[in-house]
């Protein structure tokens, strides 16, 4: 079980990183002992775990909320995230606490990514998302404190909840357990929600639209949704929008025409923080409002329904 827990989070073996007294850490340039952990869950060390391995591929992706505000918007992506079947694990902390996401090793900068346009959903700005490097150049590279040992400035240990703040376990030993094989995220996840992100950054110069253009081989399901029709031809379907593509927002209780659509780059917005970006976006929070399953699973299903051809 300490070997799964090791390989869960430890991702060398060659150097590791140890807390002081201070609650800084040093890395000590010595093989890992798997009795470490032994002696971490006991509290009389505390190992910090390194975001990267060797070849710059990671196990974790963790977000790191400061403030009680931005940990509230951890608990909504993780109940978000369950409705698309991908489990986050959260641990939270004196003021805030952290998310994490398991996968099979992956890219780094593939991760960084991810957890960016998972980031991009949300309001969190500030919060901190490990690994902070792509690839290692000199160093180890970032690290987080190894769950469920002692913090050895405070003392505290922190346990792991649900988003209900209930312990995921009612005893350290079957938390390690749990968290020995926890459930990963699913690489086909992880593509789409990247390549949506890539949609964004490559964002045309000119219109393509109202011609669709062809869809490139391998292109994603997501790819090719957006491909199919415009934001704007798409949303004005459900909002007034006048010359400006501008319209009351659909999503709050809109008196001031807060929502618009950018038709050269493509996206939708709302003024009043309601978000904006694809019509995956916008069709996601359309499918919240009427109380249907508005995962991103869900409504891209929905949507190919709609825009492409059988
Ligand atoms: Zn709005």
């Amino acid at each position: 079980m300490l070997r799964r827990f090791a390989r869960t989070f430890i991702p060398r073996q060659d150097c590791y990183p140890l807390q002081t007294e201070d609650g800084r850490y040093i890395t000590l340039q010595r093989h890992f002992e798997l009795d470490y952990i032994q002696a971490h869950l006991k509290g009389m060390l505390t190992l910090g775990a390194y975001a990267l391995d060797t070849r710059s591929q990671a196990r974790w992706l963790c977000l790191d909320a400061d403030t009680p505000e931005q940990w509230t918007e951890l608990l909504k992506m993780t109940r978000d995230l369950e409705q698309d079947g991908v489990t986050a694990y959260l641990e939270p902390s004196r003021r805030g606490g952290h998310l994490w996401l398991f996968f099979s090793p992956t890219p780094g900068a593939r991760v960084r990514q991810f957890g960016q346009t998972l980031l991009g959903r949300y309001d969190l700005a500030g919060i901190e998302l490990f690994p902070k490097q792509a690839e290692l150049k000199t160093g180890p590279g970032s690290l987080v404190r190894l769950p469920l040992g002692r913090h050895r400035l405070t003392g505290q240990r922190y346990h792991f909840v649900t988003p209900d703040g209930d312990p995921i376990a009612p005893t350290v030993r079957a938390q390690v357990r749990l968290l020995s094989s926890p459930q990963l995220v699913p690489p086909a996840y992880i593509r789409d929600v990247t390549a949506e992100e890539s949609d964004r950054a490559e964002l045309p110069d000119k219109p393509l639209f109202p011609d669709a253009r062809p869809h490139p081989p391998g292109a994603t399901l997501s790819e090719r949704l957006k491909n199919a029709i415009s934001v704007y031809d798409f949303v004005r379907r459900y909002v007034d929008l006048d010359e400006r593509a501008t319209g009351f927002c659909p999503f709050h209780d809109d008196q001031r025409r807060s929502f618009g659509v950018n038709r050269e780059q493509n996206f939708w917005h709302c003024w009043a923080g309601c978000g904006g970006g694809s019509l995956i976006d916008f069709w996601m929070k359309w499918r919240e409002r009427e109380g249907l399953d508005a995962s991103f699973g869900a409504t891209l299903k929905a949507l190919a329904d709609m825009l492409l051809p059988r």
